[in-house]
């Protein structure tokens, strides 16, 4: 819907922009149906370029103002942040950002636009820009960086899409190839099932074209060199993109949210990004320009790595929330996936398990939960075998139905449980031949939802980066032997410090790794 009011919108200011004199507001009303129709295709070949203000070629962006752009931008940063857990509210961390994106920014070919850089609390690896100068850079990327060259790498190749108006040709483009309503209903389509999931790209975040990311590596460089940056930092992040992307995939239980990632947002090789600086070393760049080892250390020491406790805690299978004060844990072979409002674990077949938290708005406290779930939570399905349960000393009932789905009909099992402090609830989705199969592990996942000891409480501290000295003696293995993971220990510390010889430690160098 958003997307087909929008493309009205500009269709009449295009029109009124180019054929309309002071007195025309009348004709344009008549005319307006012609003109989408017929004249629409004319129009936008004579009318719909504009000069790239950081190329200086002409493209055809018809279909989107440098006002839209703007507007554009801040329409969708509330939900940007609401799909991200917010801002990461680490002031040095953002001042330094903010510094860093603001330097690059003034060497551009937009020096007078207010940039907007915000740091995402979230850990996946990403990065990404909206029209009109948000960038977005996430504390999961951060954590990866080695040095300020990285970073500026990083936000300098965000800023090549934005100078570049990458959003507005791609838009415009996709509007002109095919105005029909199959488009429309696709990019539409694609955010609603994104945003049902909780998360995923926006319509606006689609990968670029591989023009364009070539472009925004080009622009980048030119940014970084102008501001003083060694352009090679833009290098090295990206093989430690390809690095992580591969140890992520050869650990057990990996994560999806892979599939959401800088690879896979600015798809591009290593081939690409190397021609963007020798291109840039031809035109003069200087050579030993600033990599800013020393200061972005001291700036990530100590940040957050892995899952916000304010979020909940995944660890494993297990998932704790310390605030609100439960925890469960799914059963073998799902993997856990935490957004804003719910809790999602997807199993093998296509299972999934949703968990989240009734209307806290709505007070439960004299509903019994059978109630709750036929009158409340689902009173438009027909439910069966509802039933009064007691989970570890919590009032919790539990229904079946059946659904219709894309994806043909699938059984449901619903859980609610009348907690201390709200109601949570399960529902376990899954296609009917593998119903009986998982009924047991459910039945383990609904009797595991309990309350925390003060212990368990204490023990859900999140992890963080912290940037230690070298000793005599030290080596990469023993450095490792601490970093939380199940295993290929080494291979994430090679990770996380990638730019140093490995084979060569002095004492006092400084490295990174993951503490408690
Ligand atoms: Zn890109």
């Amino acid at each position: 819907m958003f997307v087909s009011a929008f493309a009205r919108a500009s269709i009449f200011r295009i029109i009124g922009k180019n054929r309309m004199n002071q007195s025309g507001y009348l004709t344009l009303r008549i005319q307006r149906r012609f003109f989408l129709f017929l004249l629409l295709p004319l129009l936008a070949l004579l009318e719909g370029c504009s000069t790239n203000p950081a190329t200086g070629e002409q493209n055809f962006t018809a279909f989107m103002s440098q006002e839209k752009e703007l507007e554009i931008g801040q329409q969708e940063h509330p939900k940007i942040l609401k799909n991200h857990n917010g801002v990461y509210e680490r002031e040095t961390m953002l001042r330094y950002v903010a510094r860093v994106g603001s330097l690059l920014a003034s060497h551009s070919e937009l020096p007078d636009l207010q940039f907007h850089f915000t740091i995402l609390n979230d850990d996946i690896v990403n990065a990404f820009a909206l029209p009109g100068g948000y960038i977005y850079i996430t504390r999961g990327l951060l954590a990866l960086a080695e040095n300020e060259a990285e970073v500026a790498g990083v936000l300098a190749h965000e800023i090549g899409h934005v100078t570049a108006r990458h959003t507005a040709q791609r838009y415009s483009q996709a509007m002109a190839t095919n105005l029909g309503l199959a488009v429309l209903g696709a990019v539409v389509g694609n955010q609603a099932v994104s945003q049902a999931a909780g998360f995923g790209a926006q319509a606006w975040l689609q990968s670029y074209s591989r023009d364009h990311e070539m472009e925004a590596d080009q622009l980048g460089v030119r940014y970084m060199t102008r501001a003083g940056y060694d352009p090679k930092g833009m290098e090295t992040f990206f093989k430690k993109l390809e690095k992580h992307k591969r140890l992520q995939s050869l650990m057990a239980g990996k994560d999806g949210k892979e599939e959401y990632s800088l690879m896979s947002t600015h798809p591009r090789t290593s081939d690409r990004i190397r021609q963007a600086i020798a291109l840039a070393r031809k035109n003069g760049a200087p050579d030993g320009a600033r990599l800013g080892r020393d200061a972005y250390l001291a700036i990530a020491d100590g940040m957050l790595y892995g899952d916000d406790p304010k979020q909940g805690l995944r660890k494993g299978r297990d998932f704790i929330h310390p605030d609100l004060n439960f925890k469960f844990t799914v059963p073998p072979g799902f993997n856990l996936f935490n957004s804003t409002s719910k809790v999602l674990a997807k199993g093998p077949d296509e299972a999934t398990i949703i968990f989240d938290r009734a209307d806290p708005k709505l007070d439960h406290r004299d509903t019994p939960m059978t109630v709750y779930i036929r009158d409340f939570w689902v009173p438009r399905l027909a439910v069966n075998g509802l039933e009064l349960l007691s989970v570890n000393g919590m009032e919790a009932a539990t229904a079946k139905a059946v659904i219709s789905t894309d994806n043909g009909k699938q059984d449901l099992r619903l859980v609610a449980f009348r907690h201390p402090d709200a109601v949570y609830r399960f529902a376990f989705v899954t296609p009917p031949q593998v119903t009986g199969a998982l009924e047991t592990e459910f039945r383990r996942t609904t009797y595991s939802f309990n309350t925390l000891t003060e212990q368990q409480r204490r023990n859900a501290q999140p992890l963080r980066i912290g940037v230690i000295s070298v000793h005599k003696g030290d080596t990469p293995q023993k450095l490792s032997s601490t970093l939380p993971f199940e295993e290929r220990k080494l291979e994430w510390f090679e990770l996380l410090n990638m730019n140093l010889s490995h084979r060569d430690l002095r004492p006092g160098d400084k490295v990174k790794v993951i503490v408690h």
